[in-house]
């Protein structure tokens, strides 16, 4: 069996699907199209096996109906919420899946905020993160609290620097303006903005990204900053007494950037 691929498959404007192979079977983390899924497994030969599922939006699983009856007997992996009725195997914080076709495990996080059944998967390959961790960003707070989708952010920080993150949306660039915004003294946010520009130029993915390098750059990870203290109380108009306090305030800026 050949080692592992992790390429992006393109869907709408700027979703990636993450499809994991070993040249023969593959899994995907979030088909919100089945169309580009199919294609890209019809091209490349390969069968699925596994669907991994982050939360309910539907740009997130709206391909999974179509891909199941393409490919009978795949397993579906989701979090609790019925609502999302496509899934076959529900998962919660704590449990491990282990995709055999692949030879791959991933950890169960239950990471609320962009929404309250949102999910991620940890393992020795990466992390797949949905809408919760973006590169520069976070996740809307669409059904979550702002100290909901700290704590989740907090617990995906406390992962290995070197684990490499896969985001859902290639929102990078929109985000590093804000992040500029919020610090406009972090040289290491600097260097990465140069170097996300040059990608989308040749319009190249900017992820994965890193734990590590998210811990140096994004704002949304970095209330214990000096200066993203600073400039969160400045638009909050108030003394930001906690970490917590920081980071929504830095929310509710970039909602109105
Ligand atoms: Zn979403
Ligand atoms: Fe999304």
């Amino acid at each position: 069996m050949s080692s592992l691929k992790i390429r992006p498959i393109k869907a709408f404007e700027d979703n990636y699907i993450w499809c994991l192979t070993n040249g023969e079977t593959c899994a995907v983390v979030d088909p919100g199209d089945a169309k580009p899924v199919l294609k890209y497994c019809k091209r490349n030969n390969l069968q699925l096996t596994d669907i991994l599922i982050t939360h309910h939006h539907s740009d997130h699983t709206g391909g999974v109906n179509d891909l199941v009856d393409a490919f009978p007997g795949v397993t579906v992996y989701g979090p609790q919420n019925p609502a999302i009725q496509s899934i076959t195997q529900r998962v919660k914080d704590g449990d491990n899946i282990k995709l055999s076709a692949l030879g791959l495990e991933f950890a169960i996080i239950e990471v609320p905020g962009h929404t309250l059944d949102h999910i991620a998967y940890a393992g020795s390959c990466g992390l797949f993160c949905g809408d919760t961790l973006f590169s520069a960003g976070c996740g809307r707070l669409f059904e979550g609290t702002p100290n909901q989708m700290y704590q989740s952010l907090n617990r995906l920080t406390s992962l290995p620097d070197d684990t490499k993150v896969y985001c859902t949306h290639e929102y990078t660039l929109a985000n590093v303006k804000f992040a500029r915004a919020v610090e406009p003294n972090n040289a290491a946010l600097l260097n990465y903005k140069g170097w996300a520009e040059s990608q989308r130029v040749d319009l190249k993915p900017t992820l994965p990204s890193t734990i590590g390098e998210q811990k140096a750059i994004n704002p949304f990870l970095r209330a214990n900053s000096a200066e993203v203290k600073h400039q969160a109380e400045h638009y909050a108009g108030k003394i930001l007494p906690t970490p917590e306090a920081v980071f929504a305030s830095v929310r509710a800026w970039k909602d109105n950037f």
